[in-house]
């Protein structure tokens, strides 16, 4: 059995909805299909809920009717017959009126988690209906009767596994199943959901539970590039990562895939493959266990990164400094990506500014502060990057004008990471493809 997950662009369309069902009837496997949200919904309704948690109730209205007229026409040209769109109709006003119930009752976080959850719920059962219409067999499996997290918000693979197998064995000969991808129930029974881009995460969760022969993620770009294709003019596609490189890339920006995906996968030994659906036949990327080269392969970089340095000469010489420094990031749970240390010094990088009066109050007796917003890392990542003898030289020769703040090497294998101010990123990454990777 295989999982084939697509992202919102993929299902935002109806004409993209038609292109969906060509790529999962292309071959007999028998497959759950997970979807997300149609592209802008989810974005629609944190909206409606923020208006709502800010008692806007005219704004949340105005917004739910947006959103409603936007699926009505939808169905327009999803579905033909006059059943269907009845059926389909009949589908978007209950998630509607539910959305209306909620503006007239007060409003909590649970009842938020319920808003967000009507984008998948909706995206699924529109495409069933738009199945049935062109009679493609295929069952609904709701990811609310088997996707959880624990008491930590922690998906948990064998829980999963048990309440899906159960769910699935209900269907004996069924080869399709189409499910919601980022909705869940958490430990208290509530609807939950697996954070913004969570999808991927559930594609790879629900790939783990069934021991998948792969995870398809399927998305509007042809595989992972060696470069953000946003900034940088040439990119090209990698074809082979190990889940170590995917894992540094997905977790330094590139945006094709959320980081928390890659663990089930890697876990439980699943391939992953990263499709466009705009270009079914092109190669894209796949994931395995092993790298299948040494070398720098991507450059990927990550913004909104604020660098606190801590100078203390008492320092010098002294043990459990370290700790102290780390405790105060551990009270606020605040994590921290990049790491250097001088003998009097210790620069780190966080990318959540949450806590950040909290953390420098409590760092203040500790050191000397100084604080640098706006900041991104830039991370070159491939396999055995350390035995790469020209990989530095070539990146600082390339970098010689561009202010480098702090830089990390060696804390993996996988990953030479430099932190710069993110008004220097694009012509970062532009001089990085031509001094790493040739490209002009
Ligand atoms: N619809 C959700 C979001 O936009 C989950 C996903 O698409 O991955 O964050
Ligand atoms: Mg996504």
């Amino acid at each position: 059995m295989k999982i084939m997950k697509f992202g919102g662009t993929s299902v935002g369309k109806p004409e993209r909805m038609h292109q969906v069902k060509d790529l999962v009837t292309r071959d007999a496997e028998e497959k759950i299909v997970v979807l997300s949200a149609l592209s802008g919904t989810t974005n629609a309704l944190v909206a409606i809920g923020d208006a709502m948690a800010f008692s806007d109730k005219t704004k949340a209205k105005e917004l739910i009717d947006s959103l409603a007229a936007h699926y009505a026409n939808f169905i327009q040209s999803l579905v033909y017959s006059e059943a269907s769109r009845e059926k389909a109709t009949k589908i978007i006003n209950e998630h509607f009126d539910f959305l209306n119930i909620i503006l007239k009752i007060s409003f909590n976080d649970a009842l938020n988690k319920d808003i967000l959850a009507q984008g998948e719920l909706m995206s699924t059962k529109l495409f069933c209906v738009y199945l049935d219409e062109i009679g493609v067999d295929h069952v609904f499996l709701p990811a609310l009767d088997f996707m959880s997290i624990d008491s930590n918000d922690e998906p948990q693979v064998p829980v999963i596994r048990e309440k899906l197998l159960h769910v699935l064995a209900q269907f004996p000969g069924k080869k399709m199943f189409i499910t919601q991808g980022y909705i869940c129930r958490n430990a208290k029974g509530e609807v939950d959901n697996l954070k913004r881009g969570g999808s991927d995460y559930s594609a790879s969760l629900i790939a783990a539970a069934i021991n998948a022969s792969v995870c398809e993620i399927w998305t509007d770009i042809d595989g992972m590039h060696n470069n953000d294709p946003r900034i940088v003019k040439k990119t090209r596609a990698i074809e082979h990562l190990s889940f170590d490189e995917a894992a540094e890339l997905a977790y330094f920006g590139a945006k094709i895939l959320h980081p928390a995906s890659i663990w089930p996968a890697q876990h439980y030994n699943i391939p992953v493959k990263l499709l466009n659906t705009m270009e079914p036949e092109a190669k894209g990327t796949i994931i395995l266990k092993d790298a299948d080269s040494d070398g720098a392969k991507a450059v990927a970089a990550k913004d909104g990164i604020v660098m606190i340095k801590i100078k203390s000469s008492r320092m010098l010489l002294a043990y459990g400094f370290l700790r102290k420094i780390f405790e105060v990031f551990e009270k606020y749970r605040t994590p921290i990506d990049m790491i250097t240390t001088s003998e009097v010094a210790v620069s780190v990088t966080i990318d959540s500014t949450l806590h950040l009066d909290e953390i420098c109050k409590e760092l203040q007796p500790l050191g000397e502060l100084e604080i640098l917003r706006d900041q991104s890392i830039v991370s070159v990542v491939g396999n055995k990057l350390a035995f790469q003898a020209s990989l530095l030289t070539n990146m600082f020769d390339s970098l010689a004008d561009i202010q480098i703040n702090m830089v990390s090497y060696g804390g993996s294998a996988h990953n030479v990471s430099i932190l710069i101010p993110t008004p220097s990123k694009n012509q970062t990454l532009q001089l990085l493809n031509k001094g790493i990777f040739g490209l002009d």
